[in-house]
C-alpha cells in the first residue's frame, strides 16, 4: 500500500458483516484537505493540487457517525492524510480535536496521528503536537541524493532539507515520529546508505513502502526490476538491523516476526480481525466531502471498473451500518472475500498474512478477486522469509550447543 500509514495485515479467516454487538473499527483516516503542497512524483493522489478543505459542518456530521455507530472498538486512531495534513492550518486542528475529544464517550479515548511530509512542520506545530500528544510519521526516503529524486516542489526542487528541519524541530521539542521511506529504483543499491542516514540522524523506527502503480502514479520505477535486486536491499536491511542488536525498530521485520511468534500465544482468538484492510469497516476512510469507504484507504474516490466511485456514500446522508446493506457495498464484500479466499487456497503464507491489500490487488492484478501481488511479495512474503530464516539458524545453533 503507498500510503504512508501502517496497517497490519494478519487475519485467519475471511471477513464477514459485523454481527450485532461487534466493535470493529480501530482506525479512521480523515482527509481534512486532498492538497498537498509538494508533488511528489510516485504519490497515488488524483487532486492534490485541489485546495478544497473539510468544512466544520461536514467534520461534525463524521465524529457523529463514527461516535454513534455500533461499529467502534473502545481504541480508536485518527490518521489525519491523504494530502499533506500540515497544509491545513492549527486553528483548524484545534476545533477538530477539541470536537472529537467533546464527542468521544468516556470509554473511548481518541489517539490522533500525522503522517506528513515534515516540510511545514515549525514550532507552533511542536508545541500543538505535544499539547494534544498526536503521533508523528514523516516521509522520508534517506539520504538527500535519494530523496529529492522523487520528492520534490512543484517548481522541481528536492524537499530534503525541509523535511529533515522539520524532524529536527520536532526531536528538539521532544516528540518522537517515525518514518517511512518509500524503496524506488534509485534506493536498491544504497541500502547501507540508507541505513547509516537514519542512525547518523538519530532515526530508529522506520518501515518501507515499495513504489507501487497505483492510482495516480501509473508506473513505478521498479517496474522491469529483477525481483533478486529488491530482495537484495531488504536482506541488507535486516542484516544491519540485527547487527544494532534491538536498537532499531523497522515496521516489516518486526511485524513479520510478530505475526510468526504470535502463532505460539493465547491470542489467537484475536486473529480474524487483524487484517484491517480486508475486514469492512477495520479501517473506515472519509474524505474532505465526508465521502466514506474502507478496505485499503487510498480507494476513495477513485473511479473502479465495475463499481464506480469507490465510496459508499456520504456521512450528510447515509449512515456507515446502513452502508453494508447497499448492492455496491455488497458486490465489494463478495470480490474482497473471493480474493482473500484465493489467497487462502494458494498461498503458504496466508496464516501469516490474511489475505494482503485489496488496493494492490486491484492494481496490479485488475480486480480485488485475486491473490498474489508485487506488494505482499516484498512486505510479507520477504520478511517473514528472513526473518523465518533467522530463527531457524538461531535456534540451530542453540541446540547444537
Ligand atoms: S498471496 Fe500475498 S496477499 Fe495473499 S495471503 Fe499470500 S502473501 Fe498474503
Amino acid at each position: 500500500m503507498a500510503t504512508d500509514m501502517e496497517v497490519n495485515q494478519v487475519t485467519e479467516t475471511p471477513p464477514a458483516p459485523p454481527a450485532e454487538g461487534e466493535s470493529w473499527l480501530r482506525l479512521v483516516v480523515l482527509q481534512p484537505s486532498p492538497f498537498c503542497n509538494i508533488n511528489c512524483d510516485y504519490c497515488y493522489l488524483p487532486d492534490r493540487a485541489q485546495t478544497h478543505r473539510m468544512s466544520p459542518e461536514t467534520l461534525q456530521r463524521a465524529v457523529g457517525e463514527i461516535f454513534s455507530s455500533d461499529l467502534i472498538a473502545n481504541e480508536v486512531t485518527f490518521v489525519w492524510h491523504a494530502g499533506e495534513p500540515l497544509a491545513v492550518p492549527i486553528p483548524w486542528y484545534e476545533e477538530a480535536f477539541a470536537l472529537i475529544r467533546d464527542a468521544a464517550p468516556a470509554d473511548i479515548k481518541p489517539v490522533h496521528t500525522f503522517q506528513s511530509n515534515g516540510t511545514l512542520i515549525n514550532e507552533r506545530w511542536c508545541e500543538f503536537f505535544n499539547r494534544w500528544d498526536a503521533h508523528l510519521g514523516l516521509s522520508i526516503d534517506g539520504p538527500e541524493f535519494i530523496h529529492d529524486i522523487h520528492r520534490q516542489t512543484r517548481k522541481g526542487s528536492g524537499t530534503h532539507a525541509q523535511a529533515m528541519r522539520g524532524a529536527r524541530l520536532l526531536r528538539e521539542s521532544g516528540r518522537d515520529f517515525h518514518v517511512i521511506a518509500v524503496v524506488t529504483e534509485q534506493s536498491l543499491d544504497q541500502a547501507d546508505a540508507i541505513f547509516d542516514f537514519f542512525m547518523e540522524n538519530g532515526i530508529f523506527r522506520f518501515g518501507f513502502n515499495i513504489d507501487e502503480t497505483e492510482g495516480a502514479n501509473a508506473a513505478s520505477s521498479l517496474e522491469g526490476v529483477s525481483s533478486d535486486r529488491i530482495e537484495a536491499f531488504f536482506r541488507r536491511m535486516f542484516e544491519r538491523q540485527k547487527a544494532e542488536r534491538g536498537r532499531v525498530c523497522i515496521r516489516e521485520f518486526d511485524s513479520a516476526l510478530h505475526r510468526i511468534m504470535r502463532g505460539r500465544t493465547d491470542e489467537t482468538e484475536r486473529f480474524v480481525y487483524e487484517n484491517e484492510q480486508v475486514r469492512p469497516f477495520g479501517i473506515l476512510s472519509i474524505d474532505w466531502r465526508g465521502n466514506f469507504s474502507t478496505y485499503s484507504p487510498e480507494l476513495l474516490g477513485l473511479t473502479l471498473d465495475p463499481y464506480g466511485e469507490f465510496s459508499f456514500g456520504s456521512v450528510h446522508e447515509t449512515h456507515l451500518s446502513d452502508a453494508i446493506q447497499t448492492p455496491k457495498f455488497q458486490q465489494v464484500l463478495t470480490d474482497i472475500q473471493a480474493g482473500v479466499e484465493r489467497c487462502r487456497t494458494e498461498c503458504a503464507y496466508f496464516d501469516l498474512c490474511g489475505g494482503g491489500a485489496p488496493a494492490n490487488k486491484y492494481f496490479e492484478n485488475g480486480g480485488f478477486a485475486t491473490s498474489a501481488t508485487q506488494y505482499c511479495r516484498y512486505a510479507v512474503k520477504v520478511p517473514i522469509n528472513l526473518v523465518l530464516q533467522d530463527l531457524e539458524i538461531s535456534l540451530g545453533t542453540a541446540a547444537a550447543n
